[in-house]
């Protein structure tokens, strides 16, 4: 019943062509196309210090190809593909020769392999540097006493080198040997801890470079026996005497465990809104270092924050009442978080005694004052607010559910409170109904636009198309179960991933589905990754995650890529109202999973798969609420 998006391209319509619904002119368009292509390697004379080649190119799908005298595979789209060809030392000619027919074509490679050059390293005389690019850390520093700093430089390997900060005295740094040939790497590394009882600086941090004795070192030195670098680098010292406090300046500022690098970001310690006061102990990379509590710390980027004047008290956080009630929505839970005391906290999903759903409220910068937690009839989901206290200035408030599903939950700061609401399970159908009549499902076809395609398919395939094309074949079969659909990508549009959050949030979707297509590095093969799988990020989105993906393994008959938790992806991340996971159908990287994905037969059945996988979700769901009713009368 669907037309083709306008979106598609007449590459990926070409694709769709070759599938096999071929009319006669499309048969002899085919023949026009050329019947031998070679993709990779991309000459047709190769160097590599690898054992093997892979070879893949575009045929014809009715095509025979062999590859060095064993047959490659061909796929729907043409694509052709033999994996790691074995390679002698020195030239290897491998012949690729496609047939068809009558036709007959065939191209040779030439591959020579070399052996893997040893690490560079010369011993050739040299003058003394320092690479200042290579200096690091840059930008500003601020270190409370205790704290560490990790400082780098490269230079003249098999040296001397040192650091220091301000005019102290010089401090070593070790330089790393080559992992395989053990040869100096001129990569020098050190460590700066911050004294004790001294407020200085800025500072300049300066490296030196002096010259090794001839009987050591297997350079010889020209020219000076001595350099310095001076980088631009200011190290500020804070004797720990005084609080500095920063102030969240917008809404979702999020803190990390450590200073790394996450493509996806996170994980978080806490996702904060705005005017939260954290104490900070110092600065590193554009990163202020959160104490948390005396035992927990936390970096959050210097772009979200700004500074409160130094001898301004910290905030800290009591409260004696919690109250526990509901509206017409949803269950609450009041903590008296007033504006005076905004210390930072978070919101976690897990699971309580008897594998019953909790949601953990961890305040930092609080102590334990709870005498009164009122429970009102009007709430329905949970069963028991408690409040304890782990830690040193660490309180705990614990929501603990009556049921083992948590159905969604949200965090709002009001004028004098922070109010965590707690979702209640959706009305399900009678069987023999499908749970799905009458549900809200939010769907997000991955990427879109013109900026944003997403990966591409061997054969030239987007992501965004294959993605919209599944959703679609997707959200018809919903709506056929009687569901309705939220598309929060529609079209070829490409919102921001917070805006494709927000869009399911408030939708009164009941489940949140977001649908990609994987790709992996293709240098040690074409075909070496594939398969489908799932993720999700809270627990209590475990349980539908899984049971897709079990699905999907038995219907599709595709590989397993596993069902992955703790996964950041941000309109996973960031949906916390409703259920929410996403699905990479298969890899686009790998030329038979993306020929499948290209297959509207294959298509309908992954997602009949996908829809299968709810159903059996919300079966369970719906028979655990009808025992727990029962239960509840006995
Ligand atoms: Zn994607």
């Amino acid at each position: 019943m669907f037309q083709i998006p306008r979106v598609i391209t007449s590459s990926l319509l070409l694709g769709v062509l070759a599938l096999g619904t071929i009319s006669a002119p499309a048969v002899a368009q085919q023949d026009e196309k050329p019947l031998l292509q070679i993709l990779d390697p991309e000459k047709p004379a190769t160097t590599t210090t690898r054992d093997y080649v892979n070879v893949m190119g575009r045929t014809r799908p009715e095509a025979k190809v062999q590859v060095g005298g064993k047959p490659a595979k061909v796929f729907a789209t043409g694509i052709f593909v033999r994996d790691q060809v074995p390679l002698a030392m020195g030239r290897n000619e491998i012949v690729v020769i496609a047939e068809s027919g009558t036709q007959r074509e065939s191209r040779t490679l030439v591959v020579e392999r070399v052996t893997k050059p040893a690490a560079e390293f010369s011993t050739a005389p040299q003058r003394l540097q320092l690479d200042p690019k290579s200096a690091s850390p840059t930008g500003e520093v601020i270190l409370s006493p205790g704290e560490e700093l990790i400082v780098g430089v490269n230079g003249t390997p098999g040296q001397i080198a040192e650091f220091r900060v301000g005019k102290d005295r010089w401090l070593p740094l070790v330089e790393q040997l080559d992992a395989d040939s053990t040869t100096p790497t001129g990569r020098y590394r050190g460590v700066y801890v911050a004294p004790a009882g001294v407020e200085r600086g800025p500072l300049p941090l300066e490296f030196r470079l002096r010259a090794q004795l001839p009987k050591v070192s297997p350079i010889r030195i020209t020219g000076p026996k001595e350099v310095t670098l001076a980088t631009k680098t200011k190290v500020t010292l804070w004797d720990g005497t005084k609080v500095h406090l920063v102030r969240t300046r917008s809404n979702e500022v999020g803190l990390v465990h450590g200073l790394h690098e996450v493509r996806l970001g996170g994980p978080y310690v806490c996702v904060l809104p705005e005017n939260v006061v954290l104490r900070v102990t110092g600065k590193q990379s554009g990163n202020w270092h959160v104490a948390l509590t005396p035992t927990l710390d936390a970096w959050v980027s210097e772009q979200d924050v700004e500074m409160l004047p130094v001898g301004t008290p910290p905030p800290h956080l009591f409260f004696t009442i919690v109250s526990v009630g509901g509206d017409e929505l949803s269950d609450t839970v009041s903590i008296s978080y007033p504006p005076t005391s905004r210390v930072p906290f978070s919101v976690t999903p897990t699971f309580g005694p008897e594998g019953r759903a909790q949601l953990l409220v961890d305040f930092y910068g609080a102590h334990h004052a709870t005498t009164w937690i009122s429970h009102r009839p009007t709430a329905k989901a949970i069963r028991e607010v408690s409040v304890e206290q782990p830690a040193r200035e660490h309180v705990r408030v614990k929501i603990d559910l009556a049921s083992k599903q948590l159905w969604g939950y949200l965090t709002e700061v009001t004028t004098n409170s922070l109010v965590v609401r707690v979702r209640r399970a959706p009305v399900l159908a009678d069987a023999p109904a499908s749970p799905l009549k009458g549900l809200v499902i939010a769907l997000e076809a991955g990427h879109g636009g013109p900026a944003n395609p997403g990966a591409r398919g061997v054969s030239g395939s987007r992501e965004k198309d294959i993605n919209r094309m599944a959703v679609d074949e997707l959200a018809r079969q919903l709506q056929a179960k009687g569901a309705t659909i939220v598309e929060v990508r529609p079209g070829d549009s490409n919102p921001t991933l917070g805006e494709r959050a927000r869009r399911a949030t408030e939708s009164s979707a009941t489940l949140f589905i977001s649908i990609h297509a994987n790709w992996a590095d293709q240098s040690r093969g074409y075909l070496r990754v594939s398969g489908t799988s799932t993720y999700y990020k809270y627990s209590f989105s475990r349980d539908l995650a899984d049971a897709i993906h079990t699905r999907l393994l038995e219907m599709t008959k595709l590989g397993d890529f596993g069902n992955v938790g703790n996964f950041n992806y941000y309109p996973i991340r960031g949906v916390t109202w409703m259920p929410s996971m996403l699905v990479e159908q298969a890899f686009m990287s790998n030329p038979e999973d993306e020929a499948k994905m290209l297959d509207p037969e294959f298509r309908a059945t992954m997602m009949k798969a996908v829809v299968q996988g709810i159903e059996d979700w919300l079966t369970a769901q719906r028979e655990a609420m009808k025992a727990h009713i029962s239960e509840k009368k006995e």
